[in-house]
């Protein structure tokens, strides 16, 4: 029988593997650099919410943030325009932020609101709020009887939560979701941290809204950050490129065009305290 020619060596390290994702320098190795590109005005820090400034939790009501990091934004606030783009919706969000003065793209970036409390929507979208009601009714009937699925209404969109559904569930959960989805096929369904979003089919993202926030407020994309951790961010990571600062948040490397990894929230917390001491 053939050996597979991929499979890690004796000595302990794996062997390279085409499909292997490339390893991203830690952000917090390199916070000189990440400084240095962030020098000047007007310069933004933007951010993601869950899996990034809070751990995944198991219920989304519960993902409440840390008194610090709360403490820390509104620091940060002092030397950059500070902003959140988030799947979540903008009530909910900025509950749970609880600081006032940010930028906020919420439900994915198709509901934006300015530091100076101006705020829109992108154009088009209301053809899609308009139905979103209609679309959670569809879902939750599609759901019943599945057990831990939670169908989760927002303006522009709907998120299936399945955190809590058995392993043995998932598959009949996706099963139902496509189902839905094929009854609003101006819909798409994309797979987030045990979630479904049922979003839009327009092109509009996270790194739409990212762009849209930036040139709002004349911030040159060279001295922005964006960090984030779900596959949704890579949007923003993309739009981004290579002029701006990406971090993903991810134990394990994977598949990404940010350039920067930190593992888990409380890197994340570490490198903005280090950012606002180096700023400030
Ligand atoms: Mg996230």
């Amino acid at each position: 029988m053939d050996r597979p020619t991929q499979s890690p060596n004796q000595a302990g390290a794996p062997a390279p593997h085409p499909m292997d994702a490339r390893p991203l320098p830690s952000a917090l190795a390199h916070t000189d650099e990440i400084v240095a590109r962030l020098n000047g005005r007007p310069r933004a820090i933007l951010l993601d919410y869950d899996g990034t400034l809070t751990p995944i939790a198991a219920k989304p009501e519960l993902a409440i943030l840390d008194a610090g990091v709360r403490d820390l934004l509104r620091r940060l606030e002092t030397v950059a325009t500070v902003g959140i783009i988030t799947g979540r919706d903008m009530a909910t969000i900025r509950n749970l932020i609880g600081v006032d003065g940010l930028a906020v793209a919420s439900d994915h970036g198709f509901d934006v609101l300015l530091p100076d409390g101006h705020r829109t929507t992108v154009p088009g979208a209301e053809v899609y709020g308009a139905v979103i009601d209609a679309l959670g009714s569809a879902a939750e009937t599609a759901l019943e009887g599945l057990e831990g699925a939670m169908v989760e209404v927002k303006p522009y969109s709907v998120a299936i939560h399945f955190r809590q559904t058995p392993d043995a569930q998932v598959a009949a959960v996706e099963a139902a979701v496509g189902d839905v989805i094929r009854d609003f096929p101006q819909f798409r369904a994309a797979p987030g941290k045990k979630v479904l979003e049922l979003r839009p089919d327009m092109d509009w993202h996270k790194g739409s809204a990212l762009l849209a926030i930036i040139e709002a407020l004349g911030v040159d994309p060279d001295r922005t950050l964006f960090i984030g951790d779900d596959v949704t961010d890579e949007d923003a990571f993309r739009a981004l490129g290579d002029r701006g600062t990406t971090i993903l948040v991810a134990e394990e490397p994977r598949q990404t065009a940010a350039r920067y990894r930190l593992r888990n929230t409380g890197e994340v917390a570490r490198l903005l305290a280090q950012i606002y001491d180096r700023l400030t």
